[in-house]
């Protein structure tokens, strides 16, 4: 099953809450006994201003008569009467980094077993993470766990050197410093993931020039409570934190903590939630839920030997040679029935009650004060969505602005609402439609511009199609600034679109009162507007300057003669084979030098041409050709390898011809329409195919197939208009298939709206009345 996000579709399981006391809740899971007093742990602030003391790893203590098997676990109790969040930090010694009791076996044990069936959701790496990776695998396998724990673990070094792990619990043997050909970092993770039960995070800063935070680069984490791990990969820690209520309060002074963090002074601190099933690997929902306002529950329907105190006992250690950070966390499983027995029940009542009264409120319902309805229904729904495979398109439309920038009174029809888009589909709600800049790409997620959920900018994706397209000069494409301003934009962009329809009369405008027009580039776009300009404004002098010796010239040379015959009619002048010496920074927009009573005059008064002939006109028009618009792969924050991605030659996106992007480890990200380098014409029909197999094969890989359809090439074809109401539908001759000849149709049935109200039935919005054009 897919989900499709367009331009970003969220998918999220909201578990219903409880109108119920949490602190009623509690004490009739715990059942009222006697009051104790809790052990909370004191804060001790760790000495961050010395120097580092050493830049290698620190000594280790031998324990050498441990014993795992009759070793319990240790026991946690963090919780206090009112919680403010803050970081809480201990400081802790570099041998308790790893903490080990009589559960160890079984707890590695269902590790190897979640790795190998959730593959790439539980471990993984960005390329920056390879080198922490290794150091930290190198690290535990060769010097910790054998000189911490020398009964379980040791090394055997064979008469050329090799070293080689061995862990006596398990039976796993491993080579304790693999070259890059035996094991890539994800194996080292793998290994990890089942030696220690601790989940692993490693985060590298960013130069200071990209921001200087810290991000995630490498993670194995089998124990998620309450979030997808595969998403905070690549991640900066502000965005890894994203659901946590009250973040914000803190994250400044984590970004401070983490930069000054010292080998060899490992710091701890300890996190505790409520849940309603006993099970370590709940990624989504299981009674960590993150909404006040929603459902009531009866309490009957929780079971309480089910019910348990989650507590992740967290540390944080500087690597000496990579300089990355490791966030570990081992999490202990409390029953309520424990805590009960123990006496605490009433303090951890009283503790959950204190959520709502510390500095975040929200902490109440984000640490499960309020658990899950019907569990068993949560259950089942968090397993229907995590059967759902999230697909996002960044990017999809239609442009046809020319005519409306010329032709008053009908721009407002040129936006067409994404209302409808999925209405046709067989359940709607499976689909969003996000609206939001994406400005950062990263092998599984999406980072938006703007807060879409829970105030994350993180869009989560198993498969990602890129369908940015590619950018004309004004008035070719509106520009950002006019079109994605926050500010202006109200929740459904409506300003947006006033803003944009305004944009175009301005354009308008400036048409009309330009006597004489010069249109640089003698594509589509330059043709339809000069007849266009032409046969509303006769008068006017119109010139298209074209750099080849035929308009049209991408396609056979028989268009460029209907186009000459077409442009002498309309008495538009033409000058082929030569070039406009651009002015730095191109043309001014002419709607920047006008303020909104003023009348806009000129954008430029005279150009050179490459022939040494000066050219005069009120108004220039650049009508050159599109560039890819790749932003999202080049931006210093995203972490794809941008420069093996994109084709110098032509700036656009290398595909293979099933639209997987060409780099074999990438192979769930697709590129169609102008944005990708498939050699096709750029035009509409050529991305709608390109998107019917993109959609296939992605379909396909989520049925566990493999993506094998492939895109045919076919000819270049356009349905050029040549005025208001003439147009000619072209195509080139198909040479594969034997033609010689190109076809052409002429035709005459055209409408100065260009009949756009069924471009809006198209994409479901029925135009029943001229008013509705204004949605
Ligand atoms: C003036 C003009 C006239 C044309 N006339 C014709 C014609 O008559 N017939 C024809 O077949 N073709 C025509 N074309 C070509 C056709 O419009 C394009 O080939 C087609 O639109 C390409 O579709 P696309 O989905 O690849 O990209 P686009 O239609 O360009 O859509 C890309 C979308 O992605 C969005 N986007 C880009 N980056 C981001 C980001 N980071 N985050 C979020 N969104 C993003 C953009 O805002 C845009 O809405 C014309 C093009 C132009 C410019």
């Amino acid at each position: 099953m897919t989900a499709l996000i367009l331009l970003g579709l969220i998918l999220c399981v909201v578990t219903a809450l409880a109108a119920f006391s949490p602190r009623g809740l509690l004490l009739w899971l715990l059942g009222l006994l006697g009051r104790e007093s809790l052990l909370p742990p004191s804060s001790v602030k760790p000495d961050v201003e010395k120097k580092p003391s050493s830049e290698s790893w620190p000594p280790i203590e031998p324990l050498p008569d441990f014993d795992w098997k009759t070793t319990p676990p240790i026991k946690l109790r963090p919780f206090k009467p009112i919680y403010h969040i803050n970081m809480a930090i201990q400081s802790t010694t570099p041998s308790e980094l790893i903490v080990l009791d009589n559960t160890y076996l079984t707890k590695v044990l269902e590790r190897r077993s979640i790795l190998s069936s959730h593959g790439p959701s539980v471990h993984g790496a960005i390329p920056s993470g390879s080198a922490p990776v290794h150091e930290l695998y190198t690290y535990l396998l060769g010097t910790y766990l054998p000189t911490r724990y020398p009964r379980l673990f040791s090394v055997s070094q064979t008469e050329k050197g090799t070293l080689t792990f061995h862990n006596h619990v398990t039976g796993l043997t491993a080579p304790v410093c693999p070259s890059e050909q035996e094991m890539d970092a994800e194996a080292m993770l793998r290994i990890l993931g089942e030696t220690v039960e601790d989940d692993l995070f490693l985060l590298l800063q960013d130069p200071a020039e990209q921001g200087g935070q810290h991000r995630a680069v490498a993670f194995v984490c089998c124990h998620p409570a309450g979030f997808a791990p595969r998403e905070k990969l690549g991640m900066r820690l502000g965005e890894i934190h994203g659901p946590v209520p009250g973040i914000e309060k803190i994250s400044g002074s984590m970004e401070r903590f983490f930069s000054r963090l010292e080998v060899g002074k490992p710091v701890k601190r300890v996190n505790w939630t409520l849940q309603t099933t006993p099970h370590l690997f709940t990624p989504r929902g299981s009674g960590v839920t993150l909404h006040l306002d929603d459902a009531v529950q009866e309490v009957e329907k929780i079971d309480p030997s089910q019910a348990r105190m989650r507590v992740e006992l967290q540390t944080l250690t500087r690597l000496p040679q990579s300089r990355a950070i490791l966030f570990s966390f081992k999490s202990f499983m409390y029953p309520l029935e424990e805590i009960k027995a123990e006496g605490l029940g009433p303090a951890l009542a009283d503790a959950v009650e204190g959520l709502q009264k510390g500095n975040v409120p929200g902490m109440w319902i984000y640490k499960g004060a309020v658990m899950s309805e019907n569990a068993p229904q949560a259950e089942s729904e968090k397993d229907k969505m995590s059967a759902l495979s999230n697909v996002v398109v960044v990017g999809g439309s239609y442009v046809g602005l020319p005519r409306f920038s010329i032709l008053p009174s009908h721009e407002h029809k040129a936006f067409i609402p994404y209302t409808s888009t999925y209405t046709s589909s067989p359940d709607p709600s499976r689909h969003l439609i996000l609206h939001a800049r994406a400005t950062a790409l990263h092998p599984h997620t999406l980072t938006v511009d703007r807060p879409i959920f829970q105030s994350s900018t993180s869009v989560p994706f198993d498969y990602l199609i890129l369908a940015t397209g590619s950018k004309l000069p004004p008035p070719g494409n509106i520009p950002l600034s006019v079109t994605d301003s926050l500010n202006n934009m109200t929740h459904h962009g409506k300003n947006e679109k006033e803003n944009a329809a305004r944009y175009l009369r301005q354009w308008q405008s400036a048409i009309k009162q330009a006597d004489t027009i010069v249109l640089v580039g003698g594509g589509a776009v330059g043709v339809q507007m000069a007849c266009d300009i032409k046969e509303i404004y006769p008068h006017k002098q119109v010139t298209i300057v074209h750099s080849r010796d035929r308009l049209m010239n991408a396609f056979h040379p028989w268009l460029g003669e209907i186009v000459d015959e077409r442009l002498r009619e309309l008495g538009v002048r033409v000058e082929k084979g030569v070039r406009v010496v651009f002015p730095e920074g191109g043309f001014p927009d002419p709607t920047t030098t006008t303020g909104s009573n003023s009348t806009p005059k000129t954008n430029m008064t005279e150009v050179r041409l490459t022939d040494g002939r000066c050219l005069k006109a009120d108004l220039f028009i650049p009508c050159t050709g599109p560039k890819p618009s790749t932003s999202l792969l080049t931006s210093p924050s995203s972490t794809l390898p941008a420069q093996e991605l994109i084709n110098p030659e032509n700036g656009c996106i290398r595909v293979r011809p099933t639209m997987q992007l060409a780099h074999e480890k990438l192979s769930h990200l697709f590129a169609i329409g102008d944005v990708a380098d498939t050699g096709m014409h750029k035009a509409a029909r050529p991305g709608m195919v390109q998107a019917g197999v993109a959609a296939r094969n992605i379909l396909a890989m989520v049925e566990g197939r493999e993506a094998r359809e492939v895109v045919k090439g076919s000819p270049g074809g356009i349905h050029l208009t040549l005025g208001l109401t003439r147009s000619v539908l072209f195509r080139n001759p198909n040479i594969t298939a034997g033609e010689t000849e190109p076809y052409a149709e002429k035709k005459e049935d055209g409408a100065e709206d260009m009949h756009i109200a069924m471009a809006w039935a198209r994409r479901g919005v029925k135009v029943m009345k001229v008013e509705d054009f204004h949605l």
